[in-house]
């Protein structure tokens, strides 16, 4: 089925004695035992498993085009679980913009037990070199955060096959709609589906999903369930609903994306856009074949540097001056003042997140605010 259908009848798993159309939230903790021992009713302890969670699992399973999903209780949660999941001592390959959370994850909660190469995953022809005895993961991001880098799936994934490595990919900003990564050769699939999974910036949740259920999966699932960082009932219910509408609001968002990008582009006071959907972008050619959609997500660059980008972050109406993306409504940020000191992210980079206002009234407050 194609991913409308799915995103509205996959998670639809439960009987209900009541006729239901729509799955209620179970809050129940735990779950009535047979006399023979077993949960005949598929749940135990809702830590371990409960129905929305379930529910959740398989619809983002299903979207991604992979074997199993585990729920989390925030994107940097999920992400964290496939860290924990690797034997201490291992090296990880990922890239120099990776999202700045699981960077500092990397360098601060494993810097004793894991050993990482933070190096520019465009340039696929130095990977091999990085490459160690005791290397075990890709990490990739695609797009990547801010610059909208975007990394070439297929061709990483034959490198990760040739020398035996996992081939993870945080796929946010693509969200399952516009790019499946497990049909281009990666092992798992990251959201954080605070992002446009949820989609109405009033839910934190992440999610990994995989190509096979392999002896690291379990370690996963494992972690998911007995180290417990998962998502409420609510949540789950919560992601399910926005689910239903993923399909159509990507649209919405790839729209406008692409048209603010354009009028962006020709700005006078804008000397740089980031968005995979321009020609001009210097991976152009592989978001086109690997996504069937841009995105909302973009990045500019503000002539005359740090405080004109912060004038046009504070004058903008529309967009919200909050950081975060894929919601509904448009998010404007100064990024490298939200990164830190130690950012590398230009000085005057805005990064929009473009929501799904009518693009006449997006554009339209970009010109008073650049005017
Ligand atoms: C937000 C984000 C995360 C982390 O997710 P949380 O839900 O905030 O924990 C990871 N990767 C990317 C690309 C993100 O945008």
């Amino acid at each position: 089925m194609k991913p409308e259908t799915l995103a509205i009848h996959s998670g639809n798993l439960y009987e209900s004695s009541t006729k239901d159309v729509t799955p209620p939230i179970n809050l129940s903790t735990t779950f009535f035992r047979d006399e023979d021992g077993g949960y005949s009713g598929g749940h135990m302890y809702s830590r371990v498993s409960n129905p929305n969670r379930s529910a959740l699992e398989q619809v983002l399973t299903d979207l991604e085009h992979g074997a199993d999903a585990c729920a989390f209780s925030s994107g940097n949660t999920a992400g964290m679980s496939l860290f924990q999941a690797l034997k201490p001592g291992s090296h990880i390959i990922a890239p120099d913009d990776m999202y700045w959370g699981f960077k500092k994850q990397l360098q601060s909660i494993f810097a004793d037990t894991l050993t990482i190469d933070f190096i520019d995953l465009t340039d696929l022809s130095s990977i091999p070199d990085y490459i160690r005895e005791n290397t075990v993961l890709i990490w990739v991001e695609t797009p990547s955060n801010p610059l909208l880098k975007i990394t070439d799936l297929k061709a990483i994934a034959a490198i990760a096959k040739e020398h035996k490595l996992v081939l993870a990919c945080d796929s946010t900003f693509a969200s399952p709609c516009l790019q499946n990564p497990i049909a281009l050769g990666a092992d798992i699939v990251m959201h954080s589906s605070t992002k446009y999974i949820g989609g109405h910036s009033d839910v934190l949740g992440g999610v990994l999903i995989t190509a096979e259920k392999t002896p690291l999966w379990e370690k996963i699932r494992n972690i998911q369930q007995i180290g417990g960082a998962v998502p409420s009932p609510f949540d789950c219910f919560l992601l399910l609903r926005s689910i239903k509408t993923l399909p159509y609001r990507m649209r919405g968002h790839c729209e406008n994306g692409m048209a603010l990008a354009l009028y962006l582009e020709q700005h006078p006071k804008i000397e740089g856009v980031f968005y995979p959907g321009l020609p001009t972008h210097p991976q152009y050619e592989i978001a086109r074949q690997q996504m069937s959609g841009f995105g909302g997500m973009l990045s500019v660059l503000v002539a005359g540097g740090a405080d004109e980008a912060r004038k046009v972050v504070n004058t903008v109406k529309l967009f919200a001056q909050a950081t975060s993306l894929g919601g509904v409504e448009s998010l404007i940020e100064h990024r490298a003042s939200v990164e830190g000191p130690d950012t590398k992210t230009p000085q005057n980079l805005i990064r929009v997140s473009v929501g799904l206002e009518h693009i006449d009234d997006l554009i339209a407050d970009f010109n008073q605010a650049l005017a």
